[in-house]
């Protein structure tokens, strides 16, 4: 029978599990037995005894890696954790390939397979098992739902017997998964949103949401989606379209949420100490790239920083505020990609070495690191 593990998370401040009692009960329905670290889920409001209650056996964490097959993690266990595990056994999670890089040639001299969830390619096929949009999803919505709470204002128009209270404004920088969310959240507070982004396909998304899109018009950007939906750096040229654009606009708002990233590179520098001096005292600027070098120049991760009188928000690791459904839908993230690979012979999932998914994670196998991404 393939065993499954659910590691206790080791990093510091995270929160989240990488199975949920709906998850385990679908796992061991396939046929696997699956060992839960005592305590796994405690942060993200699950018990051990909810664990127990569909199946899952629960122990020290020696017990719960002896011979498991697959090793299901949030984030990467650390590779002297996982003696005692099969030969071969997978390591599914977001492994973090190009932050940990060591720690991938530590997977590949322990003889283990590492699976980098976050490598998951953008198809439709594997829309289901990508834990960047779904995580991503969340954390749009608290850090406006933080930056609400920061705000000594509120966000919409009020009138009442002792007057009115105008809407508050609401500006959001990259329009990705994160930031379609953040428009979506702060307009249902009642905030005037407007977003801008260097894909130009997300103006219509903007639109539709009701917000209005700010774009640079005079230099070009990206047409349509860009590769896989991801930005590349943008030019010198254009970099200065878009500060000059971002400094007419950006003092006249309330809110800023940034959300910009670029896939293996430090997150772009899209807000200065000087744009921010443009703004009103009282303002509220959340970062979301401040665990990827930021957009925001002075955030600082887990620290409300004060400048000019605007606060500075970002968390190094925004899902973990909210454990409890960043776990259930990272849980969901890891069956759906595990259950689509099940072999009903083999009693476990196979990763077809031609498969588009497969090349795409898969970091180490048979003591070698093999990502191209990775050796290129
Ligand atoms: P991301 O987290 O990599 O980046 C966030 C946003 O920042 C992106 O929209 C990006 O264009 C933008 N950005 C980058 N540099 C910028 C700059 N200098 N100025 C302003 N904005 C900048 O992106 P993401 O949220 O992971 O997703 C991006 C796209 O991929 C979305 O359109 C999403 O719908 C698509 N997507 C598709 C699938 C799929 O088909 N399976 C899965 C996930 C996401």
């Amino acid at each position: 029978m393939t065993k499954i593990a659910v590691l206790k998370e080791s990093a510091s401040g995270e929160t989240r599990v990488a199975a949920s009692p709906e998850t385990v009960k679908k796992f061991i329905a396939l046929g696997a037995s699956v060992a839960v670290e005592k305590g796994a889920g405690l942060a993200a409001s699950i018990s051990d005894a909810d664990y127990e209650a569909v199946g899952a056996t629960v122990g020290a964490a020696s017990a719960v890696i002896k011979d498991a097959a697959i090793v299901l993690g949030v984030q990467g266990p650390d590779p002297k954790a996982l003696k005692g595990v099969a030969k071969g056994a997978w390591i599914v999670a977001g492994l973090d390939p190009f932050g940990q890089r060591k720690r991938v040639d530590d997977y590949a001299a322990a003889g283990v397979e590492a699976l980098a969830m976050e490598f998951m390619p953008r198809i439709t096929r594997a829309q289901s098992m990508d834990i960047l949009s779904s995580q991503s999803n969340l954390s749009g919505y608290k850090a406006v739902i933080d930056s609400a709470a920061a705000y000594g204002r509120a966000f919409p128009m009020m009138m009442t017997a002792a007057g009115t209270i105008t809407a508050a404004k609401a500006f959001i920088m990259g329009v990705g998964v994160a930031g379609l969310q953040a428009i979506a959240t702060a307009r249902r507070l009642g905030a005037v949103v407007s977003a801008t982004d260097v894909r130009s396909a997300t103006k219509e998304q903007i639109e539709s949401l009701g917000a209005k899109p700010i774009f640079v018009e005079n230099v070009a950007g990206i047409e349509g989606e860009g590769a896989g939906g991801y930005a590349t750096e943008m030019s010198p040229e254009y970099q200065k379209a878009q500060a000059e654009l971002v400094s007419s606009h950006i003092a006249k708002q309330d809110i800023v949420i940034t959300t910009a990233l670029i896939p293996g590179r430090a997150a772009p520098r899209l807000i200065t100490d000087m744009q921010i001096a443009s703004m009103k005292p009282g303002s509220v600027i959340f970062d979301l790239a401040v665990a990827q070098g930021g957009n925001v120049e002075g955030s600082k991760p887990d620290e409300v920083v004060v400048k000019h009188g605007v606060k500075i928000i970002g968390y190094s690791n925004t899902p973990a505020h909210l454990a409890a459904d960043a776990s259930a839908l990272f849980a969901r993230n890891l069956f759906n990609f595990l259950s689509a690979f099940w072999d009903k012979e083999a009693g476990r999932p196979v990763l077809p070495d031609d498969d588009e998914i497969t090349a795409a994670i898969r970091l180490t196998k048979d003591g070698k690191v093999v990502n191209e991404r990775l050796l290129g």
